[in-house]
């Protein structure tokens, strides 16, 4: 059988790899030192197949559930990825666990805590992972950085914009606060 000769543009030169899908992570700290927490996150995410592309301001964040406990810091990171899904979520995962988190509390203190808000236009239903984030859209800590990166984007269920959902948040203290 003959493999397809690799594509090729007109000057002969082998054409660019299609390029990844665009995710956004929310990172989250509230023990330890929050900001060398959600530094070092970054740094271990980052690799070549999860590549940096920007990140947001960082914001103090009021803890939701459980209320007795440190405010967080939040951030988002627009990454540019060639992993799928469920990998994306074992690497995040991964980062969690060597940054010493311990799953104990459900919304309680943690040192990091990455969730996948959004993948590309992806809409993803299994045991272990719902993408769009099936809370992100009522997180005012969540939509507020992820606007400043990219206010148009728009939920692939819903199709409303980051902005729309932003407006629609009602209460939450955020504060956002100097690097
Ligand atoms: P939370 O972030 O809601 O406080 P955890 O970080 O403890 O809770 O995550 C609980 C579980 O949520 C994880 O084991 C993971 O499998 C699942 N999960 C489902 N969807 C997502 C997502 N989009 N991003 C991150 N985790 C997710
Ligand atoms: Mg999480």
């Amino acid at each position: 059988m003959s493999a397809l000769p690799p594509a090729r543009e007109p000057s002969g030169r082998q054409s660019k790899q299609p390029s990844g899908k665009l995710v956004y992570l929310g990172l989250g700290s509230n023990l330890g030192d929050r900001y060398a927490n959600l530094r070092s996150a970054v740094e271990q995410l980052t690799a070549p197949d999860l590549r940096l592309l920007r990140l947001s301001g960082l914001y103090e964040t009021e803890p939701i559930g459980l209320r007795d406990q440190a405010w967080f810091l939040n951030q988002v990171a627009e990454f540019e990825t060639d992993l799928m899904p469920l990998q994306l979520l074992r690497r995040a995962q991964k980062v969690e666990r060597a940054l010493g988190r311990r799953r104990t509390v459900r919304n309680g203190p943690r040192t990091l805590d990455v969730d996948i808000l959004l993948f590309g236009s992806a809409v993803v239903d299994c045991d272990d992972l719902t993408v769009p984030h099936p809370r992100y859209h009522e997180r005012r800590f969540v939509l507020a950085p992820l606007a400043e990166l990219n206010p148009a984007l728009r939920d692939p269920r819903t199709h409303q914009s980051v902005t729309q959902l932003l407006q629609a948040v009602r209460g939450q203290a955020v504060r956002r606060v100097q690097e």
